[in-house]
């Protein structure tokens, strides 16, 4: 567990296969649902936003539930030359990738394969995190500054 602070990484790699997560939004509740994946084997796109979901904290199927963002990153702290992983959530993901949820699902409509390509660009990114510690063994990213360009502008911008 690290210090709440500021640290200057290097992305090793990034969870972006399952980083879109339904969640539920009943009464205050918070709780991660499952994660979407953006092709099935089934061949259906699997974001269909009417596919019910069963929160264990509210013990019902949730009938509405609300994409969000969340990764796991392992990083290369530069100053300790050491590998650790933290977990990153909305608004952090968003500066990550460049987009908001609902957007980058409407691209993975027309580029299947967007978010191992993301995954690809994001590797070796050097960027600064600012890091909250909520529980005792889980330090949350809660922004990050990225030196360069997002995930998206890596890969949709030319030089
Ligand atoms: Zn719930």
């Amino acid at each position: 567990m690290e210090q709440n602070g500021i640290y200057k990484v290097y992305i090793e790699d990034v969870s972006t296969f399952r980083m879109i997560m339904w969640r539920c939004r009943q009464s205050g509740c918070d709780e991660i649902l499952s994660p979407i994946v953006a092709r099935d084997p089934t061949g259906s796109s699997g974001s269909s936003k009417d596919d019910p979901r069963y929160c264990r904290k509210c013990q019902q199927t949730v009938t509405n539930p609300v994409a969000s963002y969340y990764v796991t990153m392992l990083v290369c702290d530069m100053a300790k030359d050491k590998l650790t992983e933290y977990k990153l959530y909305s608004g952090a993901v968003e500066t990550l990738i460049g987009c908001e949820v609902d957007e980058l699902l409407e691209m993975i409509d027309d580029v299947p394969d967007l978010l191992e390509l993301l995954r690809i660009a994001l590797r070796g990114s050097l960027c600064d995190i600012f890091l909250r510690s909520e529980k005792k063994d889980e330090d949350v990213v809660s922004s990050i500054y990225l030196h360069g360009r997002n995930g998206l502008q890596m890969l949709f911008l030319k030089n």
